[in-house]
């Protein structure tokens, strides 16, 4: 009977976790949390999925996945770390890999290490995190070799150690929240009883844009980030606030991006979804008096179906519509929509290994393609004749001017347009054909166009900057002909993730 009794319990907390949750919300949280052994389900909608025992995972692949190999076959595993031995569940089957996720530990490597974060397995961000930070930067480094070798038949003898972070955590200068009525609760909350307050202030779950994880501690940003956020949630659970709610577009608060700059400067935007005036300015004049250290405090009402707040009004409440960003002694200022490198101290290690790479003597005329705000730009200007910045969002080169103006910087010229296009003879012709091109592209990499005309234009030489080696390995190849690989230096940008940055060299060929 106290078995049936509790069937019957399990059974109706299982009801509601459905409900709540949605299947396919329950999956992907099993996914998240295979390192906490939950034991594999029967999906009612597919055929039993096979299961693969004794597995040793062998490496840390791309996208923040582990790997092993199974029959000659590629197996794709998350929250897991080489050296690891476990069962594994096949999720997706294609015909040369498969995904999988560990349903069963046997073996738990030596190198992994405790998470740091309450969070972990349920938040996106931090996977690498069971991982010691030494084996981190060996797979990032291994992650760029293998790319080059394999992709671009490249010879990477002369790769340079990477360089590691300074900060393993508390590296981002922003973050940006989500506040939502739908938080995802727990298989524990559901069975201790339906809990009364279902808001809450945090990360979108991975693959889910309806629900968010309540976040408590974050270890990317550095204070005053969570005691912030941690204060917006009291003040507006204490005042009854409503939270946003994704499905029916109603509810006040919507988002808080929180931005700090090397300077110690602070920017705070709240987003609110309802004009309710006197509400808005309670929560506004609590955080003012609360954190004096608020340098620019600013808000925003969005009505609109998504998130992006690029093409809404954002108003100042307090201090300045901006912050400042510092590099050896040049001035950035940052506004509410410009980009800015999310870590500053390393943003500058690169910039800097960027301009020793390009050798600059002060003679040259530079290119810097796909330019963002034109921190490039500016960082080199003082030392060439000229430099040409080029970039797709006008907003963007609008920043990089006002960010020469202000160092009084005279040798910058900026242009907003798509480089596969304004890339032309003409272009070139009439702004001097470059000396050296430096280039830090998107993802995706560079256009074949924008390459093209780079051999057209054939500088002396070339400083690629890339957060994806699989494209940069790609381009290079593309220019082997003409250009010879000197350099190759990964850089840490971002620790705890599979993210890595590389800059290389080309020189031309004679
Ligand atoms: N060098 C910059 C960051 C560059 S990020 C810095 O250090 O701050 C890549 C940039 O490429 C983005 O700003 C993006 O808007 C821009 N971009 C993407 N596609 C582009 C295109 N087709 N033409 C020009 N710029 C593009």
């Amino acid at each position: 009977m106290v078995l049936l009794n509790l069937m019957y319990l399990n059974c109706l907390t299982a009801i509601f976790t459905f409900i709540h949750n949605s299947l396919s919300d329950l999956e992907s949280l099993r996914e998240s949390f295979t390192h906490l052994i939950i034991p594999p389900t029967m999906s009612r909608r597919r055929k039993p999925i096979p299961i693969l025992e004794k597995v040793e995972i062998i490496d840390a692949g791309s996208e923040g996945k582990a790997l092993a190999r199974v029959d000659n076959m590629v197996v794709f595993v998350p929250f897991v770390v080489p050296g690891d031995i476990v069962d594994l569940q096949v999720t997706r089957r294609k015909k040369n890999f498969y995904e999988a996720k560990a349903i069963k530990f046997h073996h738990y490597s030596d190198k992994r290490v405790e998470p740091k974060c309450e969070h972990f397995g349920l938040c996106g961000g931090c996977k690498w995190q069971i991982m010691p930070y030494g084996d981190q930067l060996k797979y990032k480094q291994k992650q760029v070799v293998d790319n080059f070798e394999r992709i671009g038949k490249l010879d990477t003898s002369g790769i340079d150690p990477i360089l590691p972070s300074a900060n393993e955590y508390f590296y981002r200068n922003k973050l940006e929240f989500t506040i939502s009525n739908r938080r995802w609760l727990t298989e524990k909350e559901m069975a201790d009883g339906w809990p009364e307050d279902t808001n809450g202030l945090g990360f979108h779950l991975p693959g889910m844009f309806d629900k968010i994880i309540d976040i408590n501690n974050c270890y990317l940003q550095a204070e005053p980030s969570n005691s912030i956020r941690s204060s917006v949630r009291e003040f507006a659970r204490e005042n009854n606030f409503t939270f946003y709610d994704t499905k029916a577009h109603v509810g006040l608060l919507r988002n808080l991006v929180v931005r700090t700059a090397i300077t110690g400067e602070v920017m705070i935007i709240v987003v609110f979804a309802e004009d309710q005036d006197d509400n808005i300015r309670l929560l506004l004049e609590h955080l003012k008096t609360s954190f004096p250290e608020i340098t620019s405090l600013m808000w925003a009402v969005n009505k609109k179906l998504n998130d992006t707040i690029f093409d809404q009004a954002v108003h100042l409440y307090s201090g300045n519509p901006f912050i400042i960003e510092e590099m050896e002694g040049l001035k950035f200022k940052v506004g509410p929509k410009s980009f800015y490198q999310t870590n500053s101290e390393q943003a500058y290690n690169l910039y800097k290994i960027a301009r020793e790479f390009a050798g600059l003597k002060g003679h040259e005329t530079v290119y810097d393609l796909y330019c963002g705000t034109g921190t490039i730009t500016n960082f080199i200007a003082r030392s060439v004749k000229k430099v040409v910045g080029v970039e797709i969002v006008p907003e963007a080169i609008d920043d990089a001017k006002h960010n020469s103006e202000l160092n009084g910087i005279k040798n910058t010229s900026f242009f907003a347009g798509d480089l596969a296009k304004l890339l032309n003879e003409e272009f070139i012709s009439s702004n001097g054909a470059p000396d050296i091109v430096i280039t830090d592209p998107p993802r995706a990499g560079m256009h074949p166009k924008v390459i093209d005309q780079l051999l057209n234009a054939l500088p002396e030489k070339i400083v690629y900057v890339s957060c994806n080696p699989a494209t940069q390995a790609r381009d290079i190849d593309m220019m082997r002909e003409k250009y010879e690989l000197t350099k190759i230096q990964p850089v840490d940008m971002f620790p705890q993730t599979h993210h890595v940055e590389n800059v290389c060299l080309l020189v031309k060929r004679p």
